[in-house]
């Protein structure tokens, strides 16, 4: 991976780089679950309800034959959703080289724990790296331009500073195509400083997950100093145990319109849910995941502990300024 060659303009403080380490020796630990490990969770229907999400925006945005980038893509949990879309070709680009390694061997094909399945009809580049601190668009430059660029449930790992938010930004917008779209779900500011407002102390939460926030953490300094770096630790079972930035929303937007991404919607997961179960084939494709159940209050269903983690994660959709140059 090779380092942005203007260096001081995105120059990175060893804090920075210790805890995006820290991220990324977090996800790189977390070893492949078994199926049966996966269905005993206790946030199973969260992790299916997130998969809900994520299948939709993939479906509502991915046309036929595009080229797609996915920042920070994990273990390539949804390499099937983007198959089911029938997209043409395929960049997955993450820090944790333990999760790209699992990544690879799902696209492979090789002892495949969730299923035994047709191999992937889109070619795919696989890659280690820190999608914040990286110019892409020079590591890329052969697979530019892009369709679609996805980034979920990591965009926030950017909000460390000023230069990484930058960096994250300036990567998409380098590499989508005029018109191309951005997709992406991450925490959302609002509830989670709402939240805090409401907790006794500087912690807060629920039977499968907390937050803190340092002592020296206090409102006022939040509203009048920078936007950036304003870190919490985040907890939540089976799933994260890692230090994550508040990403304040407006100042998400208008730095995004600097680099040309302006926004067609944001929306709450609890929004969203309500606004796409209006569809009858999203309905179908929640009861295929088995998020929701059927209505009845039984174990098939979110617990009202998993439905409030739901609460604070947004997703986003941004659109690349210009001209699509074809259909
Ligand atoms: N997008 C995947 C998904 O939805 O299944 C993974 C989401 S996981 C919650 C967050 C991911 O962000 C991890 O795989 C982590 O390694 C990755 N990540 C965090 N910081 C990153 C960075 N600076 N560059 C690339 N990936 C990063």
């Amino acid at each position: 991976f090779k380092h942005n060659p203007e260096g001081d303009a995105f120059l990175e403080d060893e804090s920075t780089k210790i805890f995006a380490r820290k991220v990324a020796d977090h996800y790189s630990a977390r070893t492949n679950q078994t199926l049966e490990e996966r269905e005993a969770s206790v946030i199973i229907h969260l992790k299916k309800l997130n998969n809900w999400i994520k299948s939709v925006l993939i479906q509502l945005y991915a046309r036929k034959g595009d080229v797609v980038l996915d920042l920070a893509c994990g273990k390539g949990g949804d390499l099937i959703k983007w198959d089911k879309a029938k997209i043409g070709y395929y960049v997955g680009i993450d820090i944790a080289e333990g999760s790209i390694e699992d990544c690879r061997t799902r696209y492979n094909g090789d002892a495949d724990h969730h299923q035994r399945r047709k191999k992937f009809s889109f070619p795919a580049r696989l890659i280690c790296g820190d999608c914040y601190e990286a110019r892409l668009d020079e590591v890329l430059a052969d697979d530019a331009p892009f369709d679609i660029c996805s980034c979920q449930f990591a965009l926030h790992y950017s909000w460390s500073t000023e230069a990484r938010a930058r960096r994250a930004l300036a990567n998409v917008s380098a590499l989508l195509r005029p018109g191309g779209t951005f997709i992406g779900t991450m925490p959302d500011a609002n509830v989670i400083i709402k939240k805090l407002r409401q907790a006794e102390g500087m912690v807060f939460g629920n039977s499968v997950y907390w937050i803190r926030f340092d002592e020296e953490f206090s409102e006022k300094k939040f509203k009048s100093s920078s936007p950036f770096g304003i870190k919490y630790k985040f907890h939540l079972e089976d799933a994260v145990d890692c230090p994550e930035y508040i990403v304040p929303f407006h100042v998400f937007k208008s730095l995004a319109e600097e680099y040309d991404l302006e926004l067609v919607f944001v929306k709450n997961s609890h929004e969203f849910v309500h606004e796409y179960m209006k569809r009858q084939d999203y309905v179908e494709l929640m009861r295929r995941l088995g998020a929701l159940g059927d209505g009845n209050q039984d174990q098939s269903t979110l617990s009202p502990d998993e439905w409030e983690v739901a609460y604070l994660y947004l997703s986003f959709v941004l659109r690349k300024r210009g001209q699509p140059d074809r259909t």
